[in-house]
C-alpha cells in the first residue's frame, strides 16, 4: 500500500463539510494514518506552495489557505496518490466529475475544498511538512 497527503481547505471547514468529506474518503477505501486540525501561517503557506510562487494567483492562494483552520491528513491505500486525485476531481469544480469531492463541496477554482498530492515524492514531502514521526501511524 502507498500513501498520499491531503488538506481539507479553509472553505470546506468554514462550510461545515469536514465530516462529509472524511466519510467519503473512508467509504472510498482510504485508511487515515495521521490527522489534525491546524492553521497555516503565511510563511507555512508560502513554503508549502513555493512551486507556485511566480503564478498570478500566488498571493490569493496564500491569503485563502491561511484565513482559517484546515484539516491535514495522511491517507493509505493501494495507488493512493492517483486514486485520491480521481476521488477529488478536477482543480476547477465546474470541470470536476459528478460524485467527486470538489464537485460536491468546492466553492470555486481557488476555493476548491481539498488538496491532494500529485506524486509519491510530494506526498512524503508534504506529510513531513505537517506531521512529526510520532503523529504518523
Ligand atoms: P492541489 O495542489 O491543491 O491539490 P491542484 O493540483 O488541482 O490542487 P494546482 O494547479 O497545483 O492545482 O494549484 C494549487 C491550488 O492553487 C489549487 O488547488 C487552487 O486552490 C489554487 N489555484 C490554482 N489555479 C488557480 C487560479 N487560476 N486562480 C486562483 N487559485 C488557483
Amino acid at each position: 500500500k502507498s500513501r498520499t497527503f491531503t488538506m481539507i481547505k479553509p472553505d470546506a471547514v468554514e462550510n461545515g463539510h469536514v465530516g462529509a468529506i472524511l466519510e467519503k474518503i473512508s467509504a472510498s477505501g482510504f485508511k487515515i494514518v495521521a490527522m489534525k486540525m491546524t492553521q497555516m501561517s503565511k510563511t507555512d503557506a508560502e513554503n508549502f506552495y513555493a512551486i507556485h510562487n511566480e503564478r498570478p494567483f500566488f498571493s490569493e492562494l496564500v491569503t485563502f489557505m491561511t484565513r482559517g483552520p484546515i484539516v491535514a491528513a495522511i491517507l493509505e491505500k493501494e495507488n493512493a496518490v492517483s486514486d485520491f486525485r480521481t476521488l477529488i476531481g478536477a482543480t476547477n469544480p465546474s470541470d470536476a466529475a459528478d460524485g467527486t469531492i470538489r464537485k460536491l463541496f468546492a466553492t470555486s477554482l481557488g476555493e476548491n475544498a481539498v488538496h491532494g498530492s500529485d506524486s509519491d515524492e510530494n506526498a512524503l514531502i508534504e506529510s513531513v511538512f505537517h506531521f512529526s514521526g510520532r503523529e504518523i501511524f
